[in-house]
């Protein structure tokens, strides 16, 4: 399809998926810290089934798949990152074990009590941190695990500024104490919570994509959608320098019961 015959929405949804297609990572995370979450996870076998939503183009899938037995499905909405995901699984030699496919964290591919593990990192507020963790919990099975990660705000006040920008973009943000209420309520047990260390969001998220946004401003001179898009990320990054003491995102691991 020529960009002429693209609504600005289709336009803009590609340059996102081109653009976060060029770093490993498509929200804050490591290694360490999806190692850290999965310490409280216990009882995995090679017979245990996996669900990754939201993986992206699966960075953390990878890790988790080195530190885990048992088969993984990646579950993405964008086609580009499910190709990347599946390069990336067969690049690491984990094709037997790993597979992404396109779907919705909101209509998924299993049965009932199928799984023994849902992983998702900074990608349940897609659909909402409650909605996610009531829905999602039919399709483990008892003494079944979650770990999602999720923008949690740090502290009870904050300024106006942050709390302005994170009312308009995720009006669902809350503290740490109740997220863990509204995991309780959703029918799990809180077995372990923890803030991901700056680093996450420093090297791991923001530092690959200052390569990454000169290269796509310099293929996508003078393209306003381009320019708008970096100029959003770059925004996020600053708010993110100045208050990072307020908010940021909180691992939060529960047992179905
Ligand atoms: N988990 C990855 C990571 O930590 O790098 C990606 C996190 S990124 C912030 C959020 C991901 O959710 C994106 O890959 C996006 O395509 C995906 N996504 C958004 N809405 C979705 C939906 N309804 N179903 C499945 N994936 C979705």
């Amino acid at each position: 399809m020529s960009n002429e015959n693209k609504s600005i929405h289709e336009f803009d949804f590609s340059l996102i998926c081109e653009y976060f297609s060029s770093v490993e990572r498509q929200g804050p995370g490591s290694a360490e810290t999806t190692i850290k979450a999965l310490s409280f996870v216990e009882g995995l076998t090679d017979k245990s089934l996996i669900a990754d939503l939201g993986c992206g183009t699966g960075g953390q899938t990878i890790t988790l798949a080195q530190h885990t037995p048992g088969q993984i499905t990646g579950i993405d909405l964008f086609p580009d990152f499910i190709n990347q995901f599946n390069s990336n699984a067969e690049h690491f030699n984990l094709q037997d074990r790993v597979k992404g496919i396109i779907g919705s964290m909101d209509e998924l591919p299993f049965r009932n009590e199928e799984l023994d593990l849902i992983w998702s990192e900074g990608a349940i507020y897609n659909i909402g941190f409650e909605y996610g963790l009531n829905l999602w919990r039919s399709f483990l099975k008892k003494g079944g695990y979650i770990a999602v990660s999720e923008v949690s705000w740090f502290t009870d006040e904050r300024p106006a500024e942050i709390n302005d920008f994170w009312m308009d973009a995720y009006p669902e943000i809350n503290t740490i104490p109740n997220k863990l209420a509204q995991m309780q309520k959703a029918g799990y047990i809180p077995v372990a919570c923890f803030c991901i260390p700056e680093n996450c969001w420093i090297e791991h998220f923001y530092m690959p994509q200052v390569e990454a946004q000169e290269n796509f401003l310099r293929k996508y001179a003078d393209n306003q959608a381009a320019e708008e898009l970096i100029a959003n990320q770059r925004h996020e990054q600053q708010l993110y320098y100045k208050y990072k003491d307020f908010y940021g995102y909180v691992f939060y691991i529960g047992k179905k019961i």
